[in-house]
């Protein structure tokens, strides 16, 4: 195919002057021209709506990114008609044209790096670094599924029987609803997005109310990129709205989503009724929650274990599926590794995320504010407090959507705080007396989805390996950010199995044919 091969794009070098000074200077040019009308874009027009959604800074909520147009059953109808539409010739388009669009919108990115990356910071609160992995981490998904359509886009031959000719291809489902999460919220939504897209299915994209103007860039990237009209719709709305009717919507072939596990058993069940009119089974790829462990064991390089757990833990607030919320240590170094990790706790700044010296910011609304502060309780209620810091009373007052580094001790298998998802920076901290009841505890939840284990043993390692049932386990390696050659998904209530960025992951967004001629 001639195609370079596939090579993640690299993390940003803010000690490169051209880089550091590029990031605010395009803050500020994003920040002059917000707080607009943001319209939906249904079948390649701009469409408003009466209803609007306010997106604002979480670090200041009085200001507002965009004024976001909200899609009702109507918008979503419209839309999905349009993707049925655009089905009936996007399937037929060559695999390999397909992908070219892909890397044309890899470019776009490429191209605009920092301006994408940016937005992130004043949408969700998300660190420089990580808004700028973020963006990486879609162009790493589109530079990928391209060569991956490529790839699976040869007619494969099956069988060498005489007086038979059989071919194995590819055809996409249908339309895809894509409902998105807002803490990746241009790498996960692009990653699912280009690969219904490449597959030959044309979507319907609900990005996160908390996200819809890092979304809409979506669109920009897509007319960049020469898509025709109707394959990609950006349709925001309110879930209570109008999310069971894009589920619900007999024209729907494939819901990928990534959420809560809550969302996501509520899209498998309402997605196998079958509707009047429906002509299909539906097929949904979910990415859920996560309960994550790290295990520190007795021999354990602390300089690193204590880096990476605080990292894992309170990098983008906690706010990551594969974030830290357990660490279980081994008692023969509990007291030291809990004792610096304390103390890097302490020591780290705390305030907006525009400023790059503050290493944990508010998280994303009012409402998730309120969810991680009920947790905060909880954990006060069930362990034993080691470190809660807040912002100061200056930031405080300026109604920041902040809430406490919270660490608790004393936490066991059956809390709460050890079991459910809180998806905010609180880490539940375990004591366990060997390998063997810290492979216990790292498996007492009902979530696989990452884990980590710090330990200079090769031989805990390999049975970490195979007992630590995640499906993405890192060892002396914090347990976030992973790159596409790691490829990320879990299993159990964690999802259903698939593997986003990985060899598998097209085939759930198409149907295998076989042509078999008499020859
Ligand atoms: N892929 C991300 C990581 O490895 C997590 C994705 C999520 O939070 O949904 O950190």
């Amino acid at each position: 195919d001639g195609l370079p091969r596939f090579r993640n794009f690299p993390p940003s070098d803010f000690t490169v002057p051209a880089e550091r000074e590029a990031f605010p200077a395009s803050i500020a040019r994003l920040r002059a021209a917000m707080g607009q009308q943001v319209p939906l874009y249904i079948n390649g027009q701009d469409v408003v709506t009466d209803d609007t959604l306010d997106s604002y800074n979480p670090a200041n909520p009085a200001e507002v990114i965009g004024s976001v147009c909200q899609a009702g059953v109507a918008e979503v109808d419209a839309a999905v008609e349009a993707a049925r539409e655009a089905y009936l010739s996007w399937r037929d388009v060559l695999p390999e044209e397909r992908a070219g669009i892909l890397l044309k919108a890899a470019a776009h990115l490429k191209a605009n790096i920092h301006d994408m990356a940016a937005l992130q910071v004043l949408e969700v609160g998300k660190q420089w670094d990580q808004a700028q992995a973020d963006v990486g981490e879609a162009i790493d998904f589109l530079e990928y599924y391209a060569r991956e359509m490529i790839r699976l886009g040869k007619p494969r031959r099956m069988g060498r029987a005489p007086g038979e000719m059989s071919h194995l291809f590819y055809q996409g489902k249908g339309v895809a609803a894509v409902i998105a999460p807002w803490n990746f919220p241009m790498a996960i939504s692009v990653g699912m997005v280009s690969a219904a897209i490449v597959c030959g299915n044309p979507v319907v994209y609900k990005p996160a109310g908390a996200s819809s103007c890092v979304g809409r860039a979506i669109v920009d990237m897509w007319k960049a990129a020469g898509l025709p009209n109707g394959v990609f719709n950006y349709c925001p709305g309110r879930g209570s709205v109008m999310g069971d009717h894009l589920v619900d919507h007999p024209d729907v072939a494939v819901i990928a989503f990534t959420g809560s596990m809550e969302v996501g058993l509520r899209i498998q069940e309402r997605a196998a009724v079958v509707q009047p009119g429906q002509q299909q089974c539906k097929r949904v790829i979910a990415e859920m929650g996560g309960k994550n462990a790290t295990i520190i064991d007795d021999d354990a390089d602390l300089d690193e274990a204590v880096l990476g757990v605080l990292y894992s833990a309170f990098g983008f607030q906690g706010q990551k599926c594969s974030a830290c919320s357990r660490v279980i240590v081994l008692d023969a170094i509990y007291d030291r590794f809990v004792g610096r990790l304390t103390r890097a706790a302490k020591s780290i700044r705390l305030g907006p995320s525009e400023n790059p010296a503050n290493y944990m910011g508010p998280v994303v609304d009012k409402g998730a504010q309120e969810n991680v502060l009920r947790y905060v309780r909880i954990a006060e209620e069930e362990g034993r407090v080691l470190v809660k810091r807040n912002v100061s009373d200056d930031l405080k007052a300026t109604g920041g959507c902040y809430v406490p580094l919270t660490i608790v001790e004393n936490i066991t298998k059956e809390h709460r705080i050890a079991q459910e998802e809180v998806f905010g920076p609180v880490l539940a901290v375990m004591r366990a007396k060997d390998m063997d009841e810290a492979l216990d505890i790292a498996n007492s939840t009902r979530f696989a989805l990452t884990g980590a284990v710090y330990s200079r043993s090769p031989h805990n390692l390999e049975r970490a390996s195979r007992e630590f049932r995640v499906g993405n386990l890192y060892l002396n390696k914090h347990s976030v950010g992973a790159l596409e050659r790691h490829a990320f998904g879990g299993f159990k209530m964690s999802g259903v199995g698939s593997k986003s960025g990985g060899p598998d992951y097209l085939l759930q967004f198409m149907d295998p044919r076989i042509v078999c001629e008499n020859t």
